[in-house]
């Protein structure tokens, strides 16, 4: 089992959820000081098309970083919404 980073990440990327996972498995397309950082210029643009995603073959479902996301993006695999299907492959798909 794995969590799940959905749609709602993409545009914020806060990162709080890297800070607080215990085997670091939690990455983005580009580090976290470069989202920080674009963050801080207010680059909203560039923000709107990144988003973390968790890699499924280390995650050890621990449910830290879920209530750490300021806008609810994380969710256990079994308890992705629907509508979020895709995501759960997205997710899978970075780390290949
Ligand atoms: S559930 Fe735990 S191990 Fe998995 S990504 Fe979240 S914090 Fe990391
Ligand atoms: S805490 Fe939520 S919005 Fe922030 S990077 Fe993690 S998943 Fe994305």
């Amino acid at each position: 089992m794995t969590f799940v980073i959905a749609e709602p990440c993409i545009g914020t990327c806060d990162t709080s959820c890297v800070e607080v996972c215990p085997v670091d498995c939690i990455e983005g397309p580009i580090t976290v000081d470069d989202i920080k950082e674009i963050q801080l210029g207010g680059d909203t643009a560039t923000l709107a098309a990144i988003q973390l995603y968790i890699d499924p073959e280390i995650c050890i479902d621990c449910g830290a970083c879920e209530p750490e996301c300021p806008v609810e993006a994380i969710f256990e695999e079994d308890d992705v919404p629907s509508k979020w299907d895709k995501f759960t492959k997205l997710n899978a798909d970075h780390f290949v």
